[in-house]
C-alpha cells in the first residue's frame, strides 16, 4: 500500500460507493484497498482503489495540503468538490465523496479505465470525423446538463477529459467551474481555449463553453488548437480577431468546418446553441448516438 497515514473522519456522505445503509457515513482510508498508481497530478497522486464493503473500484486522488496551500487553490478545490459531487451524467466523472487527514485531502472518484484523452490524441495525432463527432456530441449533452444546473465549466480541453471503460468521454476536472446565475468577469482556464470575452476580461456566461467546444472540435480534427502561436501575445491577438484558418491537411469535411465556424464566433450570443449543435448535419451523420466510440 502506497499511502501510510491514518486518516480522520471526512465530512461528505457518499451514496453509491457503498451500500445504501451507510448513506451518511464518513469515509476514511481504511475503507479502501489501495492498488496501482494511475497517475500524477500537480498536487498529488491518483491510485486505483477498491472500497472494501461494496468492492466498488474507484480512483482515489490524494492531494497534499501543503501544496494546495502554497498554490492558494484550497478555495478552488472546495468549489470543484461542491460542484462535481452534485453532478450526475454519463459523460461527467462522478465524485463520490472526500475525506482528509492532517496532511492530505482524498477525493473518491469514478475510475476512468481507458485513461486520458490527451494521450489518445497525441498517439493518433488527430481523430476521424466519426470519433470527433461522437465525442463532441457527448460533451455537448454533458454541457447542456451542466448549464441547466447553472454550472459553467470554463476549462474544456483534452487534458481535462478521461475515457471510461466503454470508450465514453468523461469531463474530469471542475477546477475552474462556477455555479452562477450571474455574468462573470474572472479570467481563468488555459489560453488556447479561452474565448475573446475572457481574454479581454469582459462579462461572460455559459456560451464560453460553446467556444471551448469549438476549439476542442478543431483540435480533434486537426491535432492542434486553432489559435496556437509561439508567443502568448500572438495567441491573444488571434483569439480576439477570431483568426480562424483551416489547413488543407488533414482533409476535413466542409460540414465539420461549418460547425466549427458557427461555434467560434466572437459575439457570444451568436454562437450555435448546444441543442442546435446536436441537430447539425455533421453531428447527425457522424456521431454514434450511444456516445461511445468503438474504434
Ligand atoms: P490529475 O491530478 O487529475 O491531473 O490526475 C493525474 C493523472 O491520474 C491523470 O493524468 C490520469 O492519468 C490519472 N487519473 C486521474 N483521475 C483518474 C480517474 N478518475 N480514472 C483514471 N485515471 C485517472
Amino acid at each position: 500500500m502506497a499511502i501510510a497515514a491514518e486518516s480522520q473522519a471526512g465530512e461528505k456522505p457518499s451514496s453509491e460507493v457503498s451500500a445504501a445503509s451507510d448513506k451518511q457515513r464518513r469515509w476514511n482510508l481504511s475503507d479502501f484497498d489501495i492498488g496501482k498508481p494511475l497517475g500524477r497530478g500537480k498536487f498529488g497522486h491518483v491510485y486505483l482503489a477498491r472500497e472494501k464493503k461494496s468492492n466498488h473500484i474507484v480512483a482515489l486522488k490524494v492531494l497534499f495540503k501543503t501544496q494546495l496551500k502554497q498554490s492558494q487553490v484550497e478555495h478552488q478545490l472546495r468549489r470543484e468538490v461542491e460542484i462535481q459531487s452534485h453532478l450526475r451524467h454519463p459523460n461527467i466523472l462522478r465524485l463520490y465523496g472526500y475525506f482528509y487527514d492532517q496532511t492530505r485531502v482524498y477525493l473518491i472518484l469514478e475510475y476512468a479505465a481507458k485513461g486520458e484523452l490527451y494521450k489518445e490524441l497525441q498517439k493518433c495525432k488527430f481523430f476521424s470525423e466519426k470519433r470527433a463527432a461522437t465525442y463532441i456530441s457527448s460533451l455537448a449533452r454533458a454541457l447542456i446538463y451542466c448549464h441547466a444546473k447553472h454550472v459553467i465549466h470554463r476549462d474544456i480541453k483534452p487534458e481535462n477529459l478521461l475515457i471510461g471503460a466503454q470508450g465514453e468521454l468523461k469531463i474530469a476536472d471542475f477546477g475552474w467551474s462556477v455555479h452562477t446565475f450571474n455574468r462573470r468577469r474572472t479570467m481563468c482556464g488555459t489560453l488556447d481555449y479561452l474565448p475573446p470575452e475572457m481574454v479581454e476580461s469582459v462579462e461572460h456566461d455559459a456560451s464560453v463553453d460553446i467556444w471551448s467546444l469549438g476549439v476542442l472540435c478543431y483540435e480533434f480534427l486537426y491535432g492542434v488548437p486553432p489559435f496556437e502561436a509561439k508567443e502568448h501575445s500572438d495567441t491573444y491577438r488571434r483569439i480576439i480577431k477570431v483568426d480562424l484558418k483551416f489547413p488543407s491537411k488533414p482533409i476535413v469535411s466542409s460540414s465539420a468546418k461549418d460547425l466549427i465556424s458557427q461555434m467560434l464566433v466572437k459575439e457570444s450570443s451568436q454562437r450555435l446553441p448546444l441543442h442546435k449543435l446536436l441537430e447539425h448535419p455533421w453531428i447527425v451523420q457522424n456521431a454514434d448516438p450511444s456516445g461511445i466510440y468503438r474504434g
